[in-house]
């Protein structure tokens, strides 16, 4: 059953409240079985370990419904390996892997009527989220733990069309040699901040960080890791340890290499050579590719041939083999699609 009240068409990207959502805590060294619930509050302690030095990470996934009315999340054994990177980092507990997809599926079933519809362009959002919960004072890692896991339906990111973006190269940066670039904490978008709402200011979509070590190759944005494609057809991707490995990006790549057969290679990308390139976009959960058609270094403007007003038509072969691949249009690799028995 489709939930009633919404109008598909015309969702946005904002929170809005489902029926249930997932919660487990630790404590004294061990998870809880965890449990399905409709309070989407939280009570915490004031000196909670999340408040006071940011112990906090998350992921993000989608849920659809597929052409022939299944409902499938797409790759969220990636997602749970990808949180127990962050939590190990961050000096967390490791929520189980298999305990997280089973978690996914539990909410997703829970909340099936919010699942929108095939051909809507929506999808439900699922994100899972880690934080210390006991009082600290002294830095130092909190001892009990709280993992939730919340949905909420999207709309198409491409609403009214796809509009190429104007990016900027930044002068702040994301990401230090041998800091937490690579996982998914909230630290590492608290700080972005002031750089998007600045951006946003000048008229950017979104900042484009720099290695921050030398300030010459090319990294990825806030949100998205970034794709080109040369004149020759060939897809390339940064490649660094400071970069958070999008699902998207590393499943766009392959989809560049077995689908497509085009060459697709991660290298470390200067910024003195995107001037070169034919194409460029933006990948992540939210839009799998949202494409790019000029990108600005103090005023040099640096436009891609692709143009302002459409997708690239590499960009766009990539986009529609993925989503394609999302929506059970397009066989999938093995392991990419999971079903949610509704
Ligand atoms: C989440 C995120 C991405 C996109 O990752 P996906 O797994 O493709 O959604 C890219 N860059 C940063 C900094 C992110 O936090």
């Amino acid at each position: 059953m489709l939930n009633e009240t919404i109008d598909w068409g015309n969702l946005g990207f904002a929170y809005q409240k489902t029926d249930k959502r997932f919660v487990a805590n630790f404590k004294n060294g061990a998870w809880e079985e965890g449990y399905l619930t409709e309070d989407n509050t939280v009570t915490l302690h004031e000196s909670a370990g999340v408040f006071q030095y940011a112990q906090t990470c998350f992921e993000g996934l989608k849920a659809y419904r597929t052409a022939d009315n299944r409902i499938v999340c797409f790759r969220p054994d990636l997602n749970a390996q990808r949180m127990a990177d962050s939590c190990r980092r961050l000096r967390m507990p490791v929520f189980p892997e298999d305990k997280f997809i089973e978690a996914v599926k539990a909410v997703v079933k829970a909340n099936a009527d919010w699942v929108p519809p095939y051909g809507s362009g929506a999808s439900l959002y699922i994100r899972p989220y880690m934080m210390g919960t006991d009082a600290v004072i002294g830095v130092k890692p909190a001892t009990e733990y709280q993992f939730r896991m919340f949905v909420t339906p999207v709309g198409p990111y491409f609403k009214g069309g796809v509009k190429p973006l104007t990016l900027r190269i930044s002068d702040y940066d994301r990401a230090a040699p041998n800091g937490t670039g690579h996982i998914k904490a909230g630290l590492n978008y608290a700080m972005s901040l002031f750089a998007i709402v600045d951006a946003h200011e000048q008229g950017f979509d979104e900042n484009v960080y720099l290695d921050s070590g030398s300030r010459t190759y090319i990294e990825e944005t806030g949100g998205a890791n970034i794709l080109f494609v040369t004149k020759d057809n060939k897809i390339l991707t940064p490649k660094s340890g400071t970069i958070l490995p999008s699902i998207t990006r590393r499943s766009l790549m392959q989809v560049a290499a077995d689908y497509l057969g085009l060459e697709a290679e991660e290298r470390p990308i200067r910024l003195d050579e995107i001037d070169q390139f034919a194409e460029c976009g933006l990948c992540g959960t939210a839009a799998v590719i949202s494409p790019v058609g000029k990108i600005v270094d103090h005023g040099r403007e640096i436009c891609f041939p692709s143009g302002m007003t459409d997708m690239g038509k590499t960009t766009k072969k990539l986009y529609d083999t993925l989503r394609g691949i999302q929506m059970g249009t397009i066989e999938a690799p093995e392991g990419w699609i999971c079903e949610i028995e509704a």
